[in-house]
């Protein structure tokens, strides 16, 4: 059962049910005072019938000795025959209305005559017998009489005595009868005369009291009053009207109730359906969250408790829809992060690009303000921002090891997060002044290369733990990354290093020389080539063997090294053979530079300390450009076409190019 039908089956039986009870209930209360008003209107019928009894007992002796004539009926008693006595209290009775019987009595007390008239009881019952009449005397069943009236007839004494009375019957009833009041007249349980139709019998016993009321076999309310002689008067009324009134009651009632049945079920239901239509809505809501559609909404009806629960509802949709995008585009952010992480990683090994794009996703995953990714300075006692987001770099110093955040970081290699971490710690003078930082060491190989560090500038937005995942992760990338750079920039160096010298090599020196002679040809600028090779080398090898050679070739490299400029390029050409690439030197300083590297063979012999001095020179040949070529090849063939002239004119000295090289002209 659907909870609508339950409630409206519930609101249905609470109206209807105390209203049943209560109708009910009124209508006993109605029906019970419309029998009690019904008994009580019994009693004026009844009282006047009563009172028409005792003006007929009181009117009765006078009535007799009225229409007898006393002193006339004891002369006929003394001295007429019994016939004479009997005709004449006949022609009394005949011409009395109301009178119905005479007894008389001789002197001594016997009967001698008895008159009467008949009367109007009701079927099955007697007439009053003289003898019933002689021994009740005064009031008997069905009869009111005089007691014995002694005649006298002056000088003579006692003639007899007379009794006259009347009989009570329907006379009596009738007289005082109302509409819907039915007068019975009872002796001893018997009906004597009744203004209806009855069946002999009224079965009530009158008690001591006056009055009584009672209930005639269920079909009728009575009340009776004793009169004298055991006889009584009952008044009664069907009780078949009250009980069609009953009826009318209940019929009413039902018919009402049935209206009521059918009015609250229909506002039952109206109210059911007002009370589960939100829950429905709001069921439905849910179904549509759970299936993921989080702009569901409901629209709020009315002001009241069910609307502000759709408000509620739709408020807390509003934030799950919010709360799910915010979480998407920061898994979005985190994935973005990742990639670009993996992509860094994989297009670039220029350490410098990689910390600069670790720092951004960090920021960018964490939804920082700011960021600095602090380096190590090569003596590792000081950090400085070798990256910076969302900060001007200027505004930033160099932070020693241990003091700051950032220094803390580098020197416990712990993440320390403020708020949040136990120690309450101050940026360095060098470090951003942010309220809000996370700080996480980079590791490579096991050793803290730098720290990782994010600031925010809203106090009250403290970063996540989720957050310092975040960046722990991306610092744990940076260092796998970081250390791939440095393999790789080590890879790199010993593809362009001479393995025996430890100077660059041939390659290298190409590639530099690509990019001196570019700035060169740019800003019109001049720069030398020195081509340089030892003097009867292969004798050395050849007298102190291979490894001697090697040595002393490493001491000439040192050597020479020790007499250029920074900016100046050294290479090992091949074999005993060396190469120099001077920016910025015009040719005249490009000699004075090879007389230079001439002094130093020459003025110090090669060779160990327990081995043999040995005394080299070297020749060497310059060519500068532009005067002897604009390519690496013309710039090349001329040095060496110079340097092969040294050799020429005696070595150990220097030799200028002397026009535009080209190529196949050196001899050697
Ligand atoms: P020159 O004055 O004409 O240059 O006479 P040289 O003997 O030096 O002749 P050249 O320059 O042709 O000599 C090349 C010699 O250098 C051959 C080889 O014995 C020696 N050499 C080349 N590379 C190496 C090396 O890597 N180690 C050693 N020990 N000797 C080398
Ligand atoms: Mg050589
Ligand atoms: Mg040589």
């Amino acid at each position: 059962m659907s909870l609508q039908r339950r409630l409206t089956l519930f609101f249905v039986l609470i109206v209807i049910l105390p209203l049943g009870v209560a109708g009910f209930a009124v209508q006993r209360v109605v029906v019970n005072e419309i029998s009690r008003r019904a008994v009580l209107s019994l009693a004026p019928a009844l009282d006047a019938t009563v009172a028409l009894y005792k003006d007929r007992v009181e009117a009765l002796d006078a009535r007799v000795r009225g229409t007898v004539g006393l002193s006339r009926f004891s002369e006929v008693l003394s001295s007429g025959t019994t016939e004479e006595i009997g005709t004449f209290l006949s022609n009394r009775l005949d011409s009395s209305s109301n009178l119905d019987f005479f007894i008389a009595f001789d002197r001594k007390g016997r009967r001698i005559a008895y008159t009467s008239v008949g009367g109007d009881f009701v079927e099955g019952f007697p007439l009053p017998s003289a003898d019933d009449i002689e021994a009740a005397s005064g009031a008997g069943p069905g009869f009111i009489s005089t007691s014995r009236i002694p005649l006298r007839i002056s000088g003579r004494g006692l003639a007899g005595s007379l009794i006259g009375g009347s009989w009570i019957d329907q006379d009596l009833l009738l007289g005082s009868s109302q509409e819907g009041v039915v007068l019975s007249l009872a002796a001893n349980s018997l009906v004597i005369a009744s203004t209806a139709d009855l069946d002999g019998q009224v079965p009530i016993t009158p008690t001591h009291d006056d009055s009584f009321t009672a209930d005639i076999n269920g079909e009728a309310k009575a009340r009776a009053a004793r009169l004298d002689g055991g006889m009584s008067i009952v008044a009664s009324t069907p009780t078949s009207p009250i009980e069609a009134l009953s009826r009318r009651v209940i019929t009413s009632l039902l018919v009402l109730l049935a209206l009521a049945v059918i009015g609250t079920t229909l506002l039952a239901y109206l109210l059911a359906r007002l009370i589960t239509r939100p829950m429905e809505e709001l069921a439905a809501g849910a179904q549509a969250i759970t299936e993921g559609r989080y702009d569901y909404r409901i629209t709020p009806r009315s002001k009241d408790e069910v609307g502000q629960l759709a408000g509620a509802f739709n408020e807390m949709s509003e934030k799950l829809s919010a709360t799910v995008s915010e979480l998407s585009m920061s898994r979005d952010r985190l994935q973005r992060a990742v990639h670009r992480v993996g992509e860094t990683m994989r297009s670039t090994h220029d350490m410098g690009q990689m910390l600069g794009s670790l720092l951004n996703t960090a920021v960018d995953a964490v939804d920082a303000d700011a960021g600095v990714l602090w380096r190590f300075t090569a003596t590792r006692s000081e950090l400085f921002p070798g990256s910076a987001s969302g900060l001007d770099e200027a505004s930033l110093g160099r932070v020693s090891v241990g003091e700051g955040l950032a220094g803390h970081v580098a020197e416990r290699a712990v993440n320390v997060m403020m708020p949040g971490s136990a120690d309450r710690l101050n940026p360095g003078p060098g470090e951003p002044g942010l309220p809000v930082v996370m700080a996480v060491p980079v590791y490579s190989q096991d050793r803290v290369m730098g720290v990782v560090a994010v600031y925010r500038s809203d106090s009250t937005d403290p970063f996540t733990q989720e957050d310092l995942n975040t960046v722990v992760f991306l610092a744990e990338q940076g260092g796998v990354a970081i250390e791939n750079v440095m393999l790789h920039e080590e890879a790199r160096r010993l593809s362009l290093m001479d393995g025996l010298t430890g100077i660059y090599n041939r390659r290298f020196f190409q590639m530099q020389f690509r990019q001196v002679l570019a700035t060169a040809q740019r800003f019109d600028r001049p720069f030398s080539v020195l081509m340089l090779d030892l003097d009867f080398f292969k004798s050395v090898n050849d007298r102190y063997g291979h490894p001697r050679g090697d040595a002393i070739l490493i001491e000439f490299a040192q050597r020479v090294s020790s007499t250029l400029r920074e900016v100046d390029t050294y290479a090992r050409y091949g074999g005993e053979e060396f190469i120099v690439l001077l920016p910025e030197t015009d040719v005249v300083g490009a000699r004075t530079t090879a007389e230079k590297i001439c002094e130093v063979i020459r003025a110090t012999p090669f060779g160990a300390l327990d081995e043999e001095p040995l005394d080299l020179t070297v020749s060497i040949g310059v060519a500068s450009y532009p005067p002897h070529g604009d390519s690496f090849k013309g710039l090349i063939e001329a040095a060496d076409q110079a340097l092969y002239r040294a050799k020429e004119n005696g070595r150990d000295r220097v030799e200028l190019a002397t026009a535009p090289g080209s190529a196949g002209l050196r001899l050697a």
